[in-house]
């Protein structure tokens, strides 16, 4: 999930509430209420809130902006995997190192801004061999300006941070992934499963010991973000139809906004509502800016309006 063109949305409430406080719909709905039967785990850093959802796995969430977005720490007895670096608004390698005392080396889901936040904070960084992968370890500002609009934060910045300066900082990957690649972290391997659609580079982790399949923004509960240029909807809906394959081994689905665990059978409800959005089977409600959210079984697409049904058996 990526904002943007919350510029003019911030632009227009600084003209018309100069001293109000915003207090935007989304936050409301905190805390969510699923986080009640998790785990939580006390951090030194306000910003972050982190759960454990499964053995050796830390779920970390950054409740106070819009994106909800959560990176996964995934421990082994050797090392351990950051799965994403979130917003890049606090310091999220202290936190993950407050979690652990092992090496640690950063993968990416995917390289919208949201995921990449911190890592330039780290020297070991696993990443896709994709043009649109380098283009973003450049860094980039505008998108992250409009992270920290008004009605994209909820509560308080973190003490110090330099919203003048924010920015997403760039990064250097250090080994490149494949399809299929197995990261050893001692004691437990993580699988990687190229999953494009979302973005070129997307892809998600399977500790298959486990049954733990992280999603990245393939699959999370909340609009899921297919509108912007680099989304291939066909790709989109061949990966999600290659991760709903692994249902049968899957335990728990956890992905990189709002909620962190979901039960397997989300995985072939994924594919279904997402072919009946295919087939013209699912109205389109108007959204902002020339995008339609299909929402079909409790899951929702944020899309461009599809202009003739795609025929898809
Ligand atoms: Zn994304």
């Amino acid at each position: 999930m990526l904002k943007v063109g919350a510029v003019a949305a911030w632009l227009s409430v600084c003209a018309c509430a100069l001293s109000a406080q915003v207090t935007p719909d989304w936050c409301r709905a905190l805390p969510r209420p699923e986080y009640k039967t998790l785990e939580r785990v006390s951090v030194s850093d306000s910003w972050f809130e982190v759960y454990k959802p499964a053995r050796g796995v830390f779920a970390i969430y950054e409740p106070h902006q819009f994106e909800e977005v959560i990176s996964y720490l995934i421990v082994g007895e050797k090392r351990a995997l950051l799965f994403d670096t979130g917003m890049g608004i606090s310091d999220i390698k202290r936190v993950a190192e407050e979690l652990t005392r092992l090496p640690i080396v950063v993968v990416n889901s995917h390289t919208h801004n949201d995921h990449v936040g911190g890592n330039w904070q780290f020297d070991t960084i696993y990443g896709m061999d994709t043009d649109f992968t380098r283009k973003n370890a450049k860094g980039s500002r505008e998108d992250a300006q409009a992270e920290i609009a008004p009605d994209e934060i909820c509560g308080a910045l973190p003490k110090g941070f330099d919203s003048k300066a924010y920015s997403t900082k760039p990064w250097t990957i250090t080994t490149y992934l494949k399809d299929d690649d197995r990261i050893e972290l001692g004691g437990r391997t993580v699988e990687v499963i190229t999953t494009p659609g979302h973005t070129p580079d997307a892809i998600s982790l399977f500790d298959r010991a486990d049954g733990l399949l992280f999603t990245g923004d393939t699959y999370y509960p909340a609009p899921i973000w297919l509108y912007r240029p680099e989304t291939d909807l066909d790709a989109y809906a061949a990966s999600i139809r290659r991760l709903a394959s692994l249902e049968p081994h899957v335990k728990l689905v956890l992905g990189a906004h709002n909620i962190p665990v979901a039960p397997p059978d989300v995985l072939p409800r994924l594919v279904a509502a997402f072919d009946a959005v295919l087939a013209g089977k699912v109205a389109a409600t108007p959204d902002s800016a020339g995008k339609v959210l299909y929402k079909v079984d409790g899951f929702s697409f944020l899309m461009r309006r599809l202009l003739t049904p795609t025929p898809h058996n």
